[in-house]
């Protein structure tokens, strides 16, 4: 049922234990792994005002956004998974719902928090708007 599936990631822990969901639905018939890592445009025009800098940036971040995602391809491939790695600069969530389009996937897997990880929050910001705007269904692993 959930071939292709999309697993959005900011590296935090609480992303690490998705992980553990998105092996386990290797067993479930899923085959192929879209990892998407979004460089949030916002905080990217907040940190530099300078256009030349702040292109370097975003290039020395998406460079290391993909280092960050090479483990995590290796693991899925250790146990029997494609993957498909993706890094784009936009609206983390927006682009978590466009990437679900474009990439046709029939399967969202999301950490309920991520780097903030606010005790008080039932859910994420990107979480919680991703839940709300996904056109299929959308499973959120708990911290
Ligand atoms: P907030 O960002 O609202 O302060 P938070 O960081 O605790 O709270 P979210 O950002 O909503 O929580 O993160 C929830 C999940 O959304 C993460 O576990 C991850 O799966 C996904 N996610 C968040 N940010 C990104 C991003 N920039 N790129 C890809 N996936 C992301
Ligand atoms: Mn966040």
């Amino acid at each position: 049922m959930f071939e292709r599936i999309l697993y959005p990631t900011d590296f935090s822990d609480v992303s690490k234990k998705v992980l553990d969901c998105v092996k386990e639905l290797r067993k479930s018939g899923t085959q192929e792994v879209v990892i998407l890592h979004v460089i949030d445009q916002k905080q990217l025009d907040f940190m530099f005002y300078d256009t030349v800098k702040s292109l370097d940036t975003e290039a020395e971040l998406h460079r290391r956004a993909q280092e960050d995602m090479r483990p995590i391809v290796d693991e899925l491939n250790r146990w029997g998974l494609t993957t498909k790695v993706r890094t784009e600069t936009a609206d983390p969530f927006r682009e978590i719902v466009r990437i679900e389009e474009e990439e046709g996937v029939s399967l969202i897997v999301i950490g309920s928090h991520g780097k903030s990880n606010l005790e008080e929050m039932l859910l994420g910001s990107v979480s919680e708007k991703v839940v709300r705007k996904a056109r299929g269904p959308v499973l959120v692993v708990k911290r």
